[in-house]
């Protein structure tokens, strides 16, 4: 069977897979959505003998189905080798009831590795099915994690440019020096003078600018996107839902056809959106959590069915969190609305113009596979405390957003739960340690000492080594230093193509 994909704003244009991938946004400014979620035609039984290369297939090759056999396994065996420092890829561990599936064993320890490790063979296998002369501009935005994963990804990788763009002081100091340590020639790293979603809707404008697409055209390049708009990062998304229930049922933890419940640290929507889809694909699961930080506009969408933005933003202890804009939500509301694009425009011109909108009672009432719950920044902390002492394991705070909500509502349903974890606690180590050792504060005096002694201390209580990622990051040469104002993003991105 072939899978089409339109926009969630119209359907009067179908593409192919590669197309999408290719594109990443449609012209419309809405976003690529599969004409049907596809169902898993491989069983259980069969899915649970794979490796999780071999789980990927199953599930990709449905989706991304104008790939041939040898296209996409190829993709697969690049993406997902010795670059994960574990053969599992998506460990599951138990840890006081929960099930922790561990998103965060790839290059840059965060989950976004999942998805970008692969992203960049699937483009520039889509670029060449679809006969693409032009250059691929990668175009990110990036909360913190996105742009460091994409850099990775796209480094150096044939006939692209990648440039990102990260709120300068909205990330954390271990994403910070990530980024701009990045080598490999084809890549670009740029601070700006705002929030991420200032960076992230300069981004759009630009992606929807046609005096700006004709002109990168004349000059032989064409923008793409390693956002989570891009069906190319959701689709491997999709692959460790199904890994990690099959993982269950092989270990006898649960049988098959039992209901799991998923708790997700959500931002952008991309993580638990994938979640849906695999609910949608025939994986048994009951509730999909959507934990939100402090900045809790999905919380609040979810109790209310109101959208709003309007509202304080605030930077807390889980960065790659701190969105108000939260772009993969608009799949979301195009499937309550009935799979409707003219209703799902209009919500989002509504949330362009007045930053916000109402959904109908109808859309509310399809909503029902999803629960909200929140945690502030001090509920992170503790809940990072109570996992260590209880369990002598160590999370980072966006992992601990969700077991935060996982503690406080979904250990409380029969099903067995699987809680979301989205990076290595080594990438946010001074919060994690505020967490685990209560002697320290703000104002401990280990702060003022080279981060490279946190990663010592860490090691020495989580008794778990430090990720290459972040061994010798401190003293590698800082290779990016460009900053600019938010309406200067344009002006930066021809200055870097010199056109
Ligand atoms: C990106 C990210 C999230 C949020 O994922 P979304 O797909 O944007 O909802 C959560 N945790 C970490 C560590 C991330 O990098």
């Amino acid at each position: 069977m072939s899978v089409m994909y339109h926009s969630t704003r119209s359907e009067n244009v179908t593409v192919s897979a590669s197309y999408a991938i290719m594109k990443g946004l449609a012209d419309d400014g809405g976003l690529y959505v599969p004409e049907e979620i596809p169902k898993l035609t491989a069983s259980v039984k069969d899915l649970a003998k794979m490796d999780y290369k071999g789980v990927a297939y199953e599930v990709m090759k449905l989706f991304l189905s104008d790939f041939t056999e040898e296209e996409l396994k190829n993709c697969i065996e690049k993406a997902y080798d010795e670059k994960f420092d574990t053969a599992e890829i998506a460990p599951l561990v138990e840890k006081d009831g929960a099930y922790y599936l561990e998103l965060f064993h790839g290059k840059t320890i965060a989950f976004k590795d999942m998805a970008l490790s692969i992203l960049p063979h699937l483009m520039t296998t889509a670029a060449k099915k679809n006969e693409m002369k032009d250059k691929i501009v990668i175009l990110t935005a990036t909360s913190g994690d996105t742009g460091k994963a994409a850099l990775e990804g796209f480094a150096d990788v044939e006939n692209t440019e990648i440039i990102v763009f990260y709120p300068k002081e909205g990330v954390s100091a271990i994403q910070e020096q990530q980024m701009v340590t990045q080598t490999g020639k084809n890549t670009h790293v740029i601070g700006i003078r705002g929030n991420f979603d200032d960076a992230q809707s300069g981004v759009k404008t630009m992606f929807s600018d046609e005096r700006l697409k004709a002109k990168l055209k004349e000059a032989g390049f064409q923008f793409s996107s390693a956002n989570s708009i891009n069906i190319g990062r959701l689709v491997p998304q999709v692959v460790y839902y199904v890994y990690s229930y099959v993982t269950m049922v092989k270990r006898g933890d649960i049988q098959e056809g039992d209901k799991i419940n998923v708790v997700v640290p959500t931002g952008n929507f991309g993580n638990i959106l994938a979640g849906f889809y695999a609910k949608n694909m025939g994986i048994p699961i009951d509730k999909l959590y959507c934990a939100s930080n402090r900045n809790k506009v999905l919380f609040d969408f979810f109790q209310s069915g109101t959208y709003d933005k309007n509202r304080e933003f605030y930077q807390t202890s889980s960065p790659s969190m701190d969105i108000l804009i939260s772009s993969n939500l608009e799949r979301l509301i195009y499937y309550i609305s009935g799979n409707d694009p003219r209703k799902t425009g209009e919500l989002m011109s509504a949330l362009s113009g007045q930053g916000k909108y109402t959904i109908t009672p109808d859309m509310e009432a399809k909503l029902q596979d999803f629960e909200a719950g929140f945690a502030d920044e001090d509920q992170t902390l503790e809940t990072i405390r109570n996992v260590y002492q209880k369990a002598n394991y160590v999370i980072d705070p966006h992992t601990a957003v969700a077991a935060s909500v996982y503690y406080e509502k979904a250990s409380k349903s029969p099903e067995k739960t699987v809680v979301v974890s989205t990076a290595s606690p080594y990438k946010f180590g001074k919060d994690v340690l505020m967490g685990v050792d209560e002697s320290l504060d703000e104002n401990a005096s280990l702060w003022k000492e080279s981060p490279s002694k946190w990663v010592e201390k860490l090691e020495s209580i989580s008794k778990v080594p430090a990720p290459k990622a972040v061994r010798g990051l401190m003293e590698a040469e800082i290779l990016h230093k460009t900053v600019c104002d938010k309406d200067q993003m344009e002006q930066t991105v021809c200055d870097v193509l010199k056109i």
